[in-house]
């Protein structure tokens, strides 16, 4: 048998120790693990060969690893293992090591993963909307305009062309910075995986798209089996709100491209917000909204219900949720208060709408949130080199 030389990375060790996974090394090895989770395919079972790459500090054969990413933290290992090692407490801290090896730029990764950074992570969307309101001499919620019906507006708080100025540029960085993470993740994994028979790479990503949207993983998780209905919830509420956002830049730009061309802009094009309650972008809006709000109140639920158990994740998982959280609530809160005619709190809960939503998707790519795209590609992978079927 050829001799197989063994670099262990301590380093490594501590960071996933950091990250939540302080429990790593009470595991001896038993295997109980593989053997209750439901996920892991027969052929080289996860997590007990992951808990061991993890003890050794093997970082070049955990990160490039899918399996990490298929696994999908429904716990029923971390409930059976016979030590308290939390395998899939363990696996969640090398997921969050994998986001932050594989993204560029890899300070803000790494800034996003530790609590000293949050108020810098704050303070560039804070200054950046001040600068502006500052410009505009919106700083006092009291002098800003009303629209032609006398109501509160957040367009002429904050006119579309700097909302967009700011939000446009956003949205390219965090593509762009999605898509160099995953090219870099994909290409570990071909050099991991050595050569394998390839399926077609067509069919096993419309495959792996049509099962998220059916997120049929969760039903074979027997501990967290409530995990399913609150992910649903806000996996499908981001899709409700992301079809909002493009329906509302149809509203405001649709007539002035139509113009361009010459065509008379539709009625139902209502241009600039806010829009009346009785529109169904306002449904869709609403009933997004109230989906997200039940959505994140079970994932906080749960977890906080199933801590002593599984445990309750760290800094990284629990950021993210906050943020989450805080997009629904001042989104909600913001319109009430619009509706209500307070011009002070309606601006001011805006004003951190906007904050938490630049926070939310500048930095997606390194926070927990980047996890769906991680865990498609995965999958994706994991189904060509036909180790999923
Ligand atoms: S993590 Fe627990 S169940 Fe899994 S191999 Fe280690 S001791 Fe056994
Ligand atoms: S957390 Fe669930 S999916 Fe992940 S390894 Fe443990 S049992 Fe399997």
């Amino acid at each position: 048998m050829a001799e197989q030389v063994i670099s262990p990375d301590l380093g490594f060790v501590k960071d996933i120790i950091a990250g939540g996974g302080e429990s790593l090394k009470k595991c001896f090895q038993c295997a109980t693990c593989s053997v209750v989770c439901n996920l892991a395919p027969d052929d080289k079972p996860f997590p007990r060969k992951e808990m061991i790459y993890a003890q050794w500090g093997l970082k070049d054969k955990l990160l490039p690893n899918p399996d990490i990413w298929l696994c999908h933290q429904c716990s029923d290992c971390t409930v059976y293992c016979p030590r308290g090692a939390k395998p899939g407490e363990v696996l969640n801290a090398v997921r969050k090591l994998a986001i932050e090896h594989y993204s560029v730029p890899n300070f803000l990764a790494k800034a996003v993963g530790k609590k000293q950074h949050l108020a810098f992570l704050f303070a560039i969307p804070t200054v950046l909307f001040l600068l502006i309101l500052a410009s505009l001499g919106h700083l006092n919620p009291l002098n800003v305009p009303r629209n032609e019906a006398g109501q509160i507006s957040f367009a002429k708080f904050l006119p579309s062309l700097y909302i967009d100025g700011v939000f446009v540029p956003v949205a390219i960085f965090a593509v762009v910075c999605f898509a160099i993470g995953i090219s870099r993740y994909w290409k570990d994994m071909k050099r991991l995986a050595g050569p394998v028979n390839k399926g077609n790479i067509w069919s096993t990503i419309i495959a792996t798209i049509w099962e998220i949207l059916e997120h049929k993983r969760f039903e074979k998780c027997n501990v967290t089996k409530n995990r399913k209905i609150a992910h649903f919830l806000v996996f499908y509420s981001f899709i409700g709100l992301a079809i909002t956002t493009a329906w509302a830049v149809l509203y405001l730009y649709g007539p002035g491209i139509m113009k361009l061309f010459g065509a008379e802009p539709f009625s139902w094009m209502l241009g600039e917000s806010p829009y009346p309650l009785t529109d169904p972008l306002k449904w869709l809006a609403n009933a997004s909204a109230l989906v997200l709000l039940i959505g994140i109140s079970l994932v906080i639920r749960d977890r906080l219900k199933n801590k002593e158990k599984v445990g309750s994740g760290g800094y990284y998982d629990w950021l993210f949720i906050t943020i989450v959280f805080l997009v629904m609530a001042t989104g909600i809160l913001a319109q009430l208060f619009r509706l209500a005619d307070i011009a002070v709190l309606a601006y001011l809960i805006y004003f951190t709408h906007l904050v938490v939503v630049f926070f939310l998707f500048a930095y997606a790519p390194f926070s927990k949130m980047a996890h769906m795209v991680y865990r498609a590609t995965a999958m994706i992978f994991a189904k060509h080199i036909e180790r999923e079927s």
